[in-house]
Order: C-alpha cells, then structure tokens, then sequence
C-alpha cells in the first residue's frame, strides 16, 4: 500500500532504499557510557585537517555573510594548474558524490542504461534509479571490477559506466592494462566514469592514468574528492575532471552555489599542503601493514587493500561482530546490505586506534568462538 505522499511520488524514487548513515560517535558513547568509541566504518582520515588548513578556514569565518564565489575562481585555477588542465576542464561539488549526480542528470535519460560493478559505491545505483535510469549490475571477479563483463554488457541503450578505482569497498584497483584495453573498446557514446576517491592511496606505477585518456579527447569524466586523503570529508568537496564542452553541460545543471565558501578556501589551502598528504599516505600504508599482519595472528582472512580499508572475512555472522565490537567502543562497517554476510569493511585508523580495533576484536572473536 502506498501512503497518500508516495502516491503522488515520482515513482523512480519509490524503489530506492535510503542511504543508512551509522549512528554519530557521540550518541554510541552515550549508549555505552564512554568517552573514547572508534570509528572505522566511513573511510575517513584519522588525521585532523592541517594546521594550515584550519587556520585557512578561520581567517574566512568572518565572510560568511557573503555567498561563496559561485565559480570557485582560485580553486579551479589551482586545480587546473596540478592536473595541467585548463580551469574550464574542472568542475567542482559538493563532495565528488554531487559530480555523480550531475553527469547522470545532464546525461542519462530515463530508459537509457548505466553498467556498475557489484559490490560497489552504493550511490551510483541510487542516483541512476532516481533519474529512471535502467541498472546494468555486473558482479566482482575475485573482489576485483570485472571489466571483460562490463565491456560485454554495453548495448546501444548503454549511456554511463562507473569504474570505482579503487574500489569500495574491496580495496582492489583496476590496472593501467587493464583500463587501456577496456577503454580501446568503448563506442563514442558511452561515457566511462573513473571515481578515484582513493588515489593518493593507491599510487603505483600500474595504477592507469585516466586523466590521459581526458586528453586524448575520449568520453570520460574523472572524479577526484578532498574527503579522504585531504581530511576535509566533513565540509563536501569534490571535482571533475574532462573535457570543457562536458563540462559546460554539468554547469548548466548546478547549483550556482554548490561548493560553499570555506570549503573552498580549505581545498585551496589542502591543495599547497602535500606535506599532509604525504603523512596520511605513509601512516595508512604502515596501518594496512600492521593489521594484516594482526588478521592473520587472529585467523581472518582479508583482501589486500589499496585504499584506505581493509575489507575482512570473520567466517561468522559479521553483524554479530559488528554489533559485539560496537559494545566495545569500535565502530566499523558490516557488509550485509551487499549480501556478504561475513565481511566487515574496517577503515585503517591511526597507530593507537587500530590496537584498539585489534584488541576488541581479538575479545570480540573469543566470545563467539567459544559461544
Ligand atoms: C568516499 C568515496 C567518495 C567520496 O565522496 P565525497 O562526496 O567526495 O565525499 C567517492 N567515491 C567513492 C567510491 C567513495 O568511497
């Protein structure tokens, strides 16, 4: 039965199942009567937004009675500059999620197909269903993107196809070889998404260089964001990266505001700061090493990361785990609603918050085991 709201609903939107955001930090510190909960569940970055970034931030506070400058002037330039674009290449959101939206507004019609690999972003279903968009879902191979079958499924209603790289969350990357020879055999008409949420965590020499294929004039968006090596998640920044006639379609369907004024001034400030950057980089790649190594002392398997996670098997009910680690102050993320019923997505933390992540988990696994 549709309630008299639904009824009068644009009915793409009626399937969707809402985002489930965890609960905040402070309300399970509450619950449990304790003041130092973890949490490993949303791909953050442990680290605090630079000293420089915050004082960035501050120096604008007093102008928040003006509206944010509507075209992000400085930031594309700089953006330009690192990526040797031109600014008109660079589109700006709020957080790379919103560029999803808008390529999918200004390019999938209703009826028309996106490919996504599963497990993956939850959003790219969710925003793709709302436009009545038709969902191509083609599963991992060995928890990687299959690009074989993805490039198998594309039909003349083919319009988008989202290649999270890395992905989420299963860590893993697409090749350089790999994306060459998936791209070589893309029609002119369909438009590849590369999302590199992760990238500065997965640098390598086999990592592929999508922006190459944005100057060799091809169909594709590449999509960049500050949340997560940049620390700034909280204040939704993102870009894409393409070709400037694409991305004078996505201007035409932002909002003229849609970056707002300290996010701006703090990705700009971010943008002058590898040095953080750099820290973030070497302090995930010792954590990934570290608990690895700890999985293994405790009998869970894991998939190698190379991201900023880690996704793990505990061979059980892993929301039992997971509701058992968050009585102990850690809060990571089940795999459930992706139908693996024993895998947990665990964020690598700082130095002292994955030994707080092992211990619990070492005392929660006890538990079950001898149940
Ligand atoms: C975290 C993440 C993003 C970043 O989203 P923002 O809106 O920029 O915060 C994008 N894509 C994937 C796959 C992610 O996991």
């Amino acid at each position: 039965m549709q309630t008299p709201w639904e009824s009068l609903a644009n009915e793409h939107i009626l399937g969707i199942a809402p985002y489930e955001p965890g609960k905040p930090i402070e309300e399970l510190e509450r619950e449990l009567g304790i003041q130092w909960a973890i949490k490993l569940a949303s791909n953050e970055n442990p680290l605090s937004p630079s000293d420089r970034v915050q004082k960035a931030i501050a120096a604008a506070l007093p102008n928040l009675n003006r509206y944010p400058d509507g075209s992000a002037f400085y930031l594309r330039q700089a953006l330009a500059k690192r990526h040797n674009a031109a600014p008109e290449q660079i589109v700006l959101g709020n957080g790379s999620n919103e560029l999803i939206e808008l390529i999918v507004r200004a390019f999938l019609r209703p009826g028309e197909e996106a490919i996504i690999p599963h497990p993956s972003f939850v959003v790219y279903p969710m925003i793709v269903q709302a436009a009545g968009g038709i969902r191509v879902v083609i599963t991992l191979k060995d928890y990687r993107l299959d690009l074989e079958a993805m490039a198998r499924a594309i039909t003349p209603l083919t319009k988008l196809v989202f290649i999270a790289n890395p992905n989420n969350p299963t860590a893993t990357i697409v090749t350089a070889a790999e994306v060459e020879r998936f791209v070589a055999g893309i029609p002119p008409t369909v438009i590849v998404v590369f999302d590199e949420a992760y990238i500065e965590f997965a640098m390598g020499p086999d990592f592929p260089d999508s922006l190459a294929y944005v100057r060799q004039g091809r169909k594709v968006f590449v999509l960049r964001t500050f949340s997560k090596a940049a620390s700034l998640a909280g204040l939704r920044v993102g870009y894409g990266i393409a070709q400037a006639d694409a991305m004078a379609l996505l201007h035409r369907v932002r909002q003229p505001f849609n970056v707002n004024s300290l996010a701006q001034v703090a990705a700009l400030a971010a943008l002058e700061d590898d040095g953080h950057i750099l820290e973030c980089v070497r302090m995930n790649e010792a954590g990934r090493h570290f608990l690895y190594d700890e999985f293994t002392a405790l009998g869970i398997k894991y998939v190698l990361s190379r991201a900023n996670f880690i996704l793990v098997d505990v061979g059980r009910s892993a929301h039992d785990v997971y509701q058992r680690l968050l009585r102990e102050g850690v809060i990571v993320r089940p795999m459930t609603s992706f139908g693996m019923e024993t895998a947990l997505r665990i964020t690598v933390g700082t130095p002292e918050e994955n030994r707080r992540l092992i211990k619990a988990l070492r005392k929660v696994l006890e538990e079950v085991r001898s149940a």
